[in-house]
């Protein structure tokens, strides 16, 4: 089958999609960006949204061996911060426009922690209903895996979308990545009570993890259908220092940035309608990595409205831009990313998945 056939199929399998994945020279990685922005015009619109992120507290229980702010690592300075200043940031991206926040942080399943955070949705739902927004932003979080009476809670709160990275669908790569305890089935379980719960559902991997095959990214791209999933968030693997992968290296930069970019494209193209974000990873490849991602079929992007003093303690990985630039200066910063692809932002919307809407209807 010639590449035109290919992009143009109704139904993958696992071999198209490697295919399609594994694309190197440049005309047919134009036939495929082509492809995912006519897919993305036709079922998404060219509008590019906005999440507001909130990086509120490193604290994590759980110790996965790729990232940085994991409980064992003993050089970070750990924070929260106040209820105050999360819903002071959430009113500060409403007032800006940015229809949507996303509120992030480690894993933790203590009763105090699921009341925090419970009682912090309530308040910016309030606070942030304006005439432009009478419903206030639409909040997504990403807070790790809890029970289904805890996403319950989260989601009466008023929390709307949720997200949460697989990492990879493979059983082999995952126990690479993760203690014993830390187990594929259960990340699978959460996304399950998630979707019943009545969430908007978004999870993700890791691209170029040492070990990993393109025949597995085909794999996860099949799980994320299979799962109905709405909206992805995926970025290339970047090695932290200070953890227990980081002696396996990363991807060089090149191939790795290709290849995240390919499988933004394959997503856009076998999934069509969903949210898929060009993540902040993408820009610590290379400096326009989010625009990349964009080009390449991604629809929203996550301004980081964390306050400066502490972001640089929340990385996951080396290399991660934007660390002192201010939230004035993020915002004109990416606008003018955004507009110098041809692209807009959509302002004071909450730019929901298309799929959910489907998939609900
Ligand atoms: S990836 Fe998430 S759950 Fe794992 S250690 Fe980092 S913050 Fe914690």
């Amino acid at each position: 089958m010639d590449l035109k056939q290919l992009l143009y199929k109704e139904n993958y399998s696992a071999e198209d999609i490697e295919s399609l994945l594994s694309l190197r020279d440049k005309e047919s990685i134009t036939q495929l960006q082509n492809r995912a922005n006519e897919i993305l015009n036709e079922y998404a619109g060219d509008s590019v949204y906005y999440r507001g992120i909130v990086e509120f507290s490193n604290l994590c229980s759980l110790d996965c061996y790729y990232c940085g702010i994991r409980k064992s690592n003993k050089n970070v300075g750990r924070y929260t911060l106040s209820g105050e200043d999360i819903i002071s940031s959430a009113k500060w991206c409403a007032e800006q426009g940015y229809g949507s926040v996303v509120l992030q942080s480690g894993e933790r399943s203590d009763a105090s922690f699921v009341e925090f955070v419970e009682d912090i949705i309530k308040e910016i739902k309030t606070v942030t209903i304006s005439e432009k927004l009478p419903h206030g932003v639409g909040i997504t979080l990403s807070v790790g895996e809890h029970d289904k009476e805890t996403y319950e809670r989260f989601y009466k709160a008023g929390a709307h979308r949720y997200l949460l990275r697989i990492e990879t669908t493979n059983d082999t790569l995952y126990k690479k990545l993760h203690p014993d305890n830390q187990k594929l089935e259960e990340r699978k379980q959460c996304l399950e009570y998630l979707r019943e719960t009545g969430f908007q559902v978004g999870t993700g991997v890791m691209i170029g993890i040492p070990g990993q095959t393109t025949a597995m990214l085909a794999e996860d791209i099949l799980f994320f259908k299979e799962q109905d999933i709405d909206m992805i968030g995926m970025g290339p693997y970047l090695v932290h220092n200070q953890t227990p992968m980081a002696e396996e290296g990363q991807m060089d930069k090149d191939p790795l940035l290709q290849l995240s970019l390919n499988m933004i494209a394959v997503c856009r193209i076998v999934l069509k309608d969903i949210n898929i974000a060009a993540t902040t990873a993408l820009q610590a490849v290379v400096s326009d990595g989010r625009e990349r991602g964009l080009s390449y079929g991604a629809n929203v992007t996550m301004p980081n409205i964390t306050p400066t003093e502490v972001r640089s303690s929340y990385k996951l990985y080396e290399g991660k831009p934007c660390m002192d630039e201010g939230r004035q200066e993020c915002k004109s910063c990416l606008l003018g990313r955004v507009r110098s692809i041809g692209r807009d932002v959509a302002f004071d919307q909450w730019g929901d998945s298309k799929h959910f809407a489907a998939r609900i209807s």
